[in-house]
């Protein structure tokens, strides 16, 4: 890994970059010797209603546990992202929205979004909702989900986002973990030409809760058109309150630590987790990090394909981008609807300069070989940007090539919903980049790599990944269960934020995730990380996604059960799975050999697209009857059939 190729930065990104190598190093050297003078500074680039005088009060220590950030300081984060904004952007494009459907699109400005955003602030006041109450958002990607979460900042309510590809059930238990008091929501949802029927769900959802449903009323975005079930009483149709509204609405004067939103975790490793955030560290947070690691200037054309279901979309399409007055492209759909040449024509379309999506989606377009980019122009991109998950070196060089034509730099930005924004990450103008590798941290993040029994290692290390201070973006509490938020990640190791992810650190100090640390293999002693040997897989010719898990080997302790999804236009073989091993061991190791090749058609994933192993370490050891919760999951029957052919019987 350290020996990876190593790609210097562009001498034409190097001339206009907003930070050099030698002023990223100025700057994070003083970020984290004197964090209350950098932040200090830094904190003054959002606009402040009582400036602030506290900078930073924090412990992670067990039983004291808190983060709190600016804390006499007042601001509200809607004004932050519109207000400041206007007049001088009145009719710049805030959101390019690009429709499922080619063809489909609208522009929205600065002030079409002020004035809409004030009118659904102003229904929701007369509501009876304001500062504190929490709603639950159940939005496709359309202009009014961001409308949606402004307005809830706007009068200090506390916005939670359940992804609309969530059943009844798993909306139903967030709306009732919260306690949400409104709904808002559409008729329908399309996606990649399928119907998803919101309205519908959100009707289940509620009448499942019965007694305990806690939502007075539910706001009835019409979008797609067709019929559904209307509740008088507890139903708005959304452009019906609007158009009783004027476009002024006050922003409730919020204090830096009040809540700005709750967003439940992808579900992973388990139960979704309620991931509080509040106003002014967040807004910082997300504001310096979108425009240090997009090295974002006025003017560009920026998208990231991510869904406002997920704290990307929070972070990267809504609150970073619009803090900083940028022009974003806002798209409904998936990147291989109507074909996989779909991003790289709404890139074209919009002249896009910035692109930021996540590994599962470059593998998927990769299985195809070039045809995703073939007769493409795509040359306004000037930035790559990927999160969720490691990103193999294949697919990186791949999107390099493909996308970038080798011109373009990648940032791979490691974070988490817990994180609030990016902590590990190249920045474009002053970070060589090692494909793999999430490089270095951003300003006033202090990664540390830790032993099982939480000691310390310097220099070349490999071990668990823990954060040992505070940083603005921090989440500051589970939702309604704080002693949960310190069980989780404040009590593995003692005064340090544990993030439950591995890495190793190479001789230049950069990072490499190395996966969760609950799926590090163990074989006859020696510890592997997932991630080096899926990246040796999907390096592999014929193979487009794998998965790699443990289960229980009677000689080794633990054996490798590999599942591999092929390239398209590829036949698995039992010739080709001998040659599958056989690269394995080559490239990485013996020791790394898988012992078991399933191939499957896909992959069990997270509806935003990350490998569940969890439930292939159940279906690997033959205890497939017990998978735990799988309501996070994208499509069960993918398990079903993962089931039917396994291989460890
Ligand atoms: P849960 O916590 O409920 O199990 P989750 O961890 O998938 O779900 P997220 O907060 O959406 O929920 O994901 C954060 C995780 O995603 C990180 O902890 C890490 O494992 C992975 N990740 C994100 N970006 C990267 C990256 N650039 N490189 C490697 N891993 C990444
Ligand atoms: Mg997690």
């Amino acid at each position: 890994m350290s020996h990876a190729q190593l790609y210097p930065v562009p001498e034409h990104t190097k001339a206009n970059t907003l930070v050099t190598n030698e002023q990223y190093l100025a700057m994070y050297e003083e970020s984290v010797q004197h964090p209350e003078q950098f932040w200090a500074k830094h904190g003054q680039r959002i606009s402040w209603f009582t400036p602030f005088t506290q900078v930073k009060d924090s412990s992670f220590e067990l039983g004291t546990v808190h983060v709190n950030w600016f804390s006499d300081g007042s601001l509200n984060a809607s004004y932050n992202c519109l207000d400041r904004h206007l007049p001088a952007k009145a009719n710049q494009v805030a959101y390019y929205w690009e429709g499922d459907e080619p063809g489909v699109q609208k522009a929205v400005t600065y002030q079409e979004l002020y004035d809409e955003v004030c009118q659904l602030a102003n229904a929701m006041r007369r509501l009876g909702v304001g500062k504190g109450d929490r709603v639950t958002i159940y939005l496709p990607m359309i202009p009014a989900a961001v409308v949606s979460l402004l307005a809830c900042a706007r009068i200090g309510a506390i916005h939670s986002v359940v992804f609309a590809g969530f059943s009844p059930d798993a909306l139903g238990s967030r709306i009732q973990d919260c306690d949400s008091k409104l709904v808002i929501t559409s008729d329908q949802a399309a996606r990649g030409s399928r119907l998803t029927y919101l309205k519908d769900n959100t009707d289940q959802a509620l009448a499942h809760l019965g007694e305990a449903n806690p939502a007075k009323h539910v706001i009835v975005v019409k979008h797609v058109g067709e019929n559904i079930d209307f509740h008088q009483g507890r139903d708005l149709w959304y452009h019906e309150i609007l158009a009783k509204e004027p476009k002024h609405c006050e922003p409730e004067v919020m204090n830096a630590e009040d809540p700005l939103f709750i967003l439940y975790t992808s579900g992973s490793t388990g139960k979704p987790k309620g991931v509080l955030h509040t106003t002014g560290g967040y807004m910082v947070w997300a504001s310096m990090t979108h425009q240090y690691v997009f090295d974002y200037k006025q003017g560009d054309i920026y998208w990231c394909a991510a869904d406002i279901g997920w704290v990307t979309g929070h972070t990267y399409i809504v609150y970073g981008p619009l803090a900083n007055g940028a022009t974003s492209i806002l798209f409904e759909g998936v990147p291989t609807y109507p074909s996989v040449k779909r991003i790289a024509q709404v890139v074209d379309k919009y002249k896009v300069n910035i692109l930021y999506t996540a590994p599962t989606a470059i593998r998927a377009l990769m299985a195809h070989g070039t045809v995703a980019v073939d007769g493409a122009d795509l040359s306004s991109l000037t930035l790559l940007g990927s999160v969720g998950e490691p990103i193999n070196p294949e697919a990186w060089s791949w999107y390099h090539a493909s996308y970038g034509k080798g011109q373009c730099p990648i940032v791979d930005t490691w974070w988490q919903t817990e994180t609030g924004g990016i902590l590990i990450t190249p920045l474009p103008g002053a970070t060589a980049l090692k494909p793999g590798s999430a490089t270095r941290p951003f300003f006033g993040v202090k990664p540390a790599i830790v032993t099982n029994e939480g000691e310390l290692i310097e220099g070349v290390a490999e071990g668990n990944l823990v954060i040992l201070d505070s940083w603005p973006g921090q989440m500051r509490t589970v939702f309604g269960d704080h002693e949960r938020f310190e069980q989780t990640y404040f009590s593995t190791y003692k005064g340090m934020y544990f993030t439950g992810d591995g890495a190793k650190r190479d001789e230049d100090g950069y990072y490499w995730l190395t996966g969760r640390v609950d799926d590090v293999l163990n074989i006859s002693g020696h510890r592997l990380g997932t991630a080096e040997i899926e990246s040796c897989l999907v390096a592999h010719d014929a193979i487009a996604e794998a998965a790699v898990v443990g289960y229980p080997h009677d000689i080794k302790g633990q054996g490798i059960y590999v599942f591999v999804a092929p390239r398209v236009g590829v036949e698995p073989s039992d010739d080709l799975t001998k040659a599958v091993r056989d690269w394995v061991r080559r490239e990485i190791s013996p020791i790394a050999a898988p012992d078991i090749i399933q191939w499957t058609p896909s992959l069990p994933k997270t509806r935003s697209g990350k490998i569940m192993r969890r439930i292939l370490r159940k279906i690997a050891a033959n205890e497939y009857e017990q998978l735990g919760d799988i309501s996070t999951l994208a499509d069960p029957s993918v398990v079903e059939h993962l089931i039917q052919n396994r291989l460890n019987r």
